[in-house]
């Protein structure tokens, strides 16, 4: 019984010191409200007519709506606020994709993917397509097809700001680093030649919590993104700005759908030449700090 008291006073102490820090502000935990206040959100001309060989285009004009894949904890990226609006870099570009296959808006549902189901919710037809900081590689595409890439990320270190010890992935021995499972920057750090010991959790947004409270010494995953936590709160975080792999962003879907592969390259060319993509970037990832890395049209077709 006294047990069970202290374990439950533990709880509300938990609860308590989650409901201090939800509340934005340089200490507030990630998933607050002002990073999508922020930011640039775009609306693109909705083509009509769209008649595609793509089987998963026919169920999305089926059902009227297009289920796209997102993260949801991505400040900038792929972010979702806590009235349910989303807003980011990725979001922009899902937003253009969708419109040039005849979808507005308000005809996008879109579902929040983890890193580590990316792969199964795509093959298993659980989302149209998938568009979220995704890395295209060889690995994901014995599963996934990708349209891309959009855009090239490197995977870098994020440390509380007074940090002087972590100045690269060169000094990570014995330190204490939190990524993403189902993550190709957790594969990378995960190698002996770093000496790392690795928390691993399913979102980014609870790596940067216990980066906070100090539980590890720095958090490891696209600069992307991390520049777009730093950003959220200057005064206690900071990138290192030493990527040390090339991460190129494709969009996810069905490996067979061949159709829906081609128009979504087009799509993102498109969107490339007409200045959106830019426009989508400044009033986003520009933002955080993230370079603006142009990207290589045309784009891959095979
Ligand atoms: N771009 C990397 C990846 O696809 C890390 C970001 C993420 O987990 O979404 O694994």
């Amino acid at each position: 019984m006294r047990m069970r008291k202290t374990a439950a006073a533990g709880a509300v102490a938990i609860a308590l010191a989650a409901t201090a820090t939800a509340c934005g502000g340089e200490s507030g935990t990630p998933g607050d409200k002002s990073a999508g206040a922020k930011v640039f959100t775009g609306t693109y001309p909705v083509a009509s007519g769209v008649k595609l060989d793509s089987p998963t285009l026919k169920r999305a004009q089926e059902r009227k709506k297009l289920v796209i894949g997102a993260k949801a904890d991505q400040p900038f990226l792929g972010f979702q606020n806590t009235d349910g609006k989303r807003t980011g870099f990725d979001i922009e570009i899902a937003k253009m994709i969708a419109a040039d296959l005849g979808f507005a808006e308000n005809q996008i549902e879109f579902q929040t993917v983890d890193s580590n189901v990316r792969e199964t919710s795509i093959s298993k037809g659980q989302v149209d397509f998938f568009v979220g900081t995704y890395t295209i590689n060889e690995e994901r595409k014995k599963q996934v097809g990708f349209a891309g890439p959009y855009y090239t990320a490197g995977a870098d270190l994020l440390v509380r700001k007074d940090e002087t010890t972590i100045t690269g992935p060169t000094s990570l021995k014995g330190k204490k680093v939190c990524s993403i499972v189902g993550s190709t920057p957790l594969q990378e750090i995960k190698k002996p030649k770093y000496g790392a010991v690795t928390t691993e959790l399913a979102k980014y947004s609870q790596c940067v919590t216990q980066l906070i409270d100090k539980q590890v010494d720095a958090v490891t995953t696209d600069d992307a993104i991390l520049k777009g936590y730093a950003a959220e709160r200057p005064k206690k975080l900071k990138v290192l700005d030493k990527p040390f792999t090339k991460e190129p962003y494709g969009v996810g879907l069905n490996k067979d759908d061949k159709a829906l592969r081609l128009a979504i390259t087009e799509a993102i060319e498109k969107h490339i030449k007409n200045g959106d993509y830019k426009k989508a970037y400044e009033g986003t990832l520009g933002k955080s700090g993230s370079a603006y890395v142009a990207p290589q049209t045309p784009l891959p077709r095979d």
